[in-house]
């Protein structure tokens, strides 16, 4: 290869959130240079002006720290790189191998019309590369408004070597001459992202399948600027159930969405790996065997299903497999989403009520709402109050009150004869024990079990909590 290193570059359009499309790219990217020892690049693609917003720059760079995807380089603004831009298209001007156009939208419109009619695809007939020298001198000493054109080759092929989809060719006379720099002066798409990824010596272009069409004018402009060629990679689209492409009907497609919904960064990330690209049968990678497994050679040129339900399993395993270290930072981020200040979230209560709940839940949202009541007094639900604390089991709420408060250290050793005792006096399984006491201290229909509970709230609070109900 004819590049010293490999660099790869998310090059994202700032107009909305990181989508999952996009977040697939972007790991791909990620760990292709890792994998290489080289440098990922994060190039904020602005030319936009109207429909960027610098929300949605934030948004993207946060969906990638989330996912843990760090770029080496940037965010490069390509509003800010215009003279760039500028010198190379004069630079084509002058070398013959671009030119004004001064045709206006009406005669284009006319020129397209007619195509149209005769039904035959429409080209820039190239009326104004056909001016005479002096003409065109004329037209711009008047200061006719104009847009620079690409002068494409008629002979010949265009050639793709794509990693994934194989070899292309198209005849060069399919594509006319693109217009690279608009009448209001501002380099058009295919020109910024050529110029851009020679100059930051990019060599993997990996982007979604949306831009294969794109690669062949781009590899016309990469020869006419007399630039080294990258290798490209377009990856298959990603559709819904339904095998069409992903959108909003599908659910969300937003990766803080996901994040928002309780999911784990190394569950999506271990998702989005998959979505098109394997490894023998397995299915669980770390973000290390990622980086070493991964290849472009094996991701799938045909299209990717989003199956949520393979989402949630890989969800379920990454809770359940692992430490409560590793889940704390992400369940507080739901805590302090649902009014729990920072400040009340004790981390080793914390740590415990994320040991309790890994079994049981499938996402971070459901754990936080599980352990909400270790962090401040939410209102317990009456319709849970009223089901199981009865009049019924308010003898029995009185006796455990009574022995608890002669045990000194509330743990499973001391707590278990308690009920025990209880359980006989009324002769009575440990669920009808149990339950009440749980519903009188959680408050909630559904929440860590009765010992669990004793031991974290501890014997003052445990005491008063069941003093209510009696
Ligand atoms: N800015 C383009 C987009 O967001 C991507 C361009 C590229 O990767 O070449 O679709």
């Amino acid at each position: 290869m004819a590049f010293d290193k490999v660099i790869t570059r998310f090059a994202p359009s700032p107009t909305g959130y990181l989508h999952i499309g996009g977040a697939r790219t972007a790991l791909y990217c990620y760990l292709l240079a890792k994998k290489h020892g080289g440098e990922f690049i994060l190039r904020v693609e602005d030319t936009d002006r109207e429909r960027s917003t610098d929300e949605a720059v934030q948004a993207i760079i946060d969906g990638m720290e989330w996912l843990g995807l760090k770029h080496d380089q940037g965010p490069y603004y390509q509003t800010k790189r215009y003279d760039l831009y500028h010198k190379e298209i004069d630079r084509l001007v002058s070398e013959g191998k671009a030119y004004p156009c001064f045709c206006t939208q009406t005669e284009l419109a006319t020129k397209r019309e007619k195509a149209q009619a005769a039904k035959v695809k429409f080209r820039y007939d190239r009326t104004c590369y056909n001016l005479s020298e002096s003409e065109r001198k004329q037209k711009l000493a008047e200061g006719i408004p104009h847009c620079i054109r690409f002068l494409s080759s008629d002979e010949g092929e265009v050639a793709i070597k794509d990693l994934i989809k194989g070899e292309v060719k198209v005849a060069a006379k399919e594509f006319d001459d693109l217009i690279i720099r608009r009448t209001d002066g501002n380099p058009t798409y295919n020109f910024t992202v050529v110029v851009d990824d020679a100059d930051m010596k990019v060599s993997h272009v990996i982007r979604g399948d949306d831009h294969f069409n794109n690669a062949f004018r781009q590899i016309q402009l990469y020869h006419a600027l007399g630039y080294e060629l990258p290798e490209f990679a377009h990856c298959s689209m990603i559709l819904g159930d339904d095998k069409k492409k992903l959108s909003k009907r599908h659910g969300a497609t937003s990766v803080m969405a996901y994040r928002d919904m309780g999911y784990l960064p190394q569950a999506v990330r271990n998702y989005l790996v998959r979505l098109g690209w394997s490894h023998k049968d397995q299915e669980i990678f770390s973000m290390d065997e990622m980086i070493d497994l991964f290849n472009l050679n094996t991701v799938s040129s045909s299209a990717a299903v989003f199956n949520t339900s393979k989402l949630d399993w890989l969800n379920g395993h990454y809770i359940r497999e692992s430490k409560p270290e590793e889940l704390k930072d992400e369940v507080k981020y739901h805590l302090t989403r649902m009014g729990i200040a920072e400040g009340d979230i004790d981390e080793g209560l914390l740590l415990k009520g994320v040991e309790f709940g890994q079994p049981k839940v499938k996402t971070l949202l459901e754990l936080a709402e599980f352990i909400d009541i270790f962090f401040k007094d939410v209102p317990a639900d009456e319709g849970a109050i009223k089901k199981v604390i009865k009049d019924s089991v308010k003898p029995i709420l009185k006796r455990i009150h009574e022995e608890l408060s002669t045990v000194t250290e509330f743990n499973k050793d001391t707590l278990h004869p308690v009920f025990e005792k209880v359980m006989a006096e009324f002769e009575v399984g440990m669920g009808k024990v149990a339950n009440p006491v749980r519903v009188a201290l959680s408050g909630k229909k559904i929440s860590p079990g009765c010992f669990e509970l004793l031991e974290i709230f501890g014997k003052d609070k445990s005491l008063k909590k069941i003093e209510q109900y009696l």
